[in-house]
């Protein structure tokens, strides 16, 4: 069997007396596009800093390619290529200059540099922006020339921090297909909290939220697990205060909520404590008040990701926790302020 691309135990991480990180443990197979799905605050760049050497855990374990970050961080930073969510460029640097810099950095040897520069030009389409000065460039382009920073050395892993933050809804897309192009030969691994970019681009999405693993799964699995536990009904019926309270006072149902008016019609979703009983009492009354229609609720992405997510779902801010005891791992003692390692 290949070995696998990424392995995490146990990992923990905590900026003073904050805990970021609380034990999270995954692994990523050779050839996975991976999203690490969360919203701002869950852990997501801790968790990229430590498997790209940037920084060191508080706890647990992680090897990339086979080499412990910690212990083998050089053969790590040769596996990996990592898109930092600010990636330094040079902006009075020509593109194809700030290709060669990088790649000689990255250890390609001198003969080798043209044809590496060639090829990941040639894959994130910057052939027309080769000789201008990065400042000079879009921010659709110039994450592309971060994209191609990242590959240049062909790394095995390549980890990507928010690669479409900040861009406009057509550089997107465009990033998006890039990276899917770069999941045909390498294990991705990439942070964002949009959803639909993990739909549109993942074999598999791990959801964290407060520095925990929440979920694991495909889309249509994440989805089949909060299709199970939702027991919401869709029932169209008249667009009247009388129907409405009616739908609402059946057995089993807890709350109701008028979706949409179309015409006379309404769409009322009814959350159900017993969703048998409640579907029977609509069938017995469906004639009576005029249903036309009910159906099991489907989840959204959104629904899927509120009900993962602490069952609040936003993608703004989440607030800072207080420092909270976590589980089996106890602050160093050594005072580590959590601050960042090279
Ligand atoms: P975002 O989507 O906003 O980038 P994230 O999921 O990447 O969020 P992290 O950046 O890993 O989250 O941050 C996790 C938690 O750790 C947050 O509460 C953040 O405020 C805190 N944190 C991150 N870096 C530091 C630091 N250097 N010092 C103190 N706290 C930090």
């Amino acid at each position: 069997m290949a070995e696998k691309s990424i392995v995490v135990e146990g990992l923990a991480k905590n900026y003073g007396d904050f805990w970021a990180l609380n034990g999270i443990s995954f692994d990523v197979e050779p050839g996975q596009i991976v999203g690490f799905l969360g919203p701002n605050g869950a852990g997501k760049t801790t968790t990229m800093k430590i498997l790209t050497c940037f920084m060191a855990a508080a706890k647990g374990k992680a090897t990339v390619a086979g080499h412990d970050v910690y212990e083998d961080s050089e053969k790590v930073r040769q596996k990996i290529g990592y898109l930092p969510e600010s990636v330094p460029l040079y902006g009075e640097m020509m593109v194809y200059d700030y290709l060669r810099f990088i790649a000689e950095i990255r250890g390609v040897p001198g003969a080798k540099r043209h044809d590496a520069i060639k090829r990941v030009v040639e894959l994130t389409g910057l052939g027309p922006m080769v000789a201008k000065n990065i400042m000079e460039l879009s921010k659709g382009y110039r994450q592309r020339v971060g994209l191609a920073q990242a590959i240049i050395h062909e790394p095995e892993v390549v980890i990507l921090d928010e690669p479409t933050s900040g861009l406009d809804p057509n550089q997107i897309v465009e990033i998006r297909d890039l990276i899917t192009e770069i999941g045909k030969e390498k294990t991705v691994i990439f942070s964002t909290h949009i959803l639909q970019e993990v739909a549109a681009v993942c074999d598999r999405i791990i959801v964290i939220d407060h520095g925990e693993i929440i979920a694991d799964g495909t889309v249509d699995e994440l989805s089949a697990r909060v299709a199970q536990s939702d027991s919401g009904l869709l029932v169209t019926a008249p667009s009247t205060r009388t129907v409405s309270s009616r739908l609402g006072g059946l057995p089993g149902v807890s709350a109701i909520e008028e979706l949409k008016v179309v015409g006379d019609e309404a769409l009322y979703r009814l959350d159900c404590r017993d969703a048998d009983a409640a579907r029977k009492a609509v069938f017995e009354i469906g004639n009576e008040i005029g249903v036309t229609e009910v159906k099991q609720h489907q989840p959204s992405l959104e629904d899927i990701f509120r009900a993962l997510t602490s069952g609040t779902g936003e993608l703004a801010a989440t607030e800072p926790r207080a420092a909270r005891p976590t589980k089996d791992y106890a602050p160093p003692a050594d005072g580590d302020d959590g601050g960042e390692e090279e």
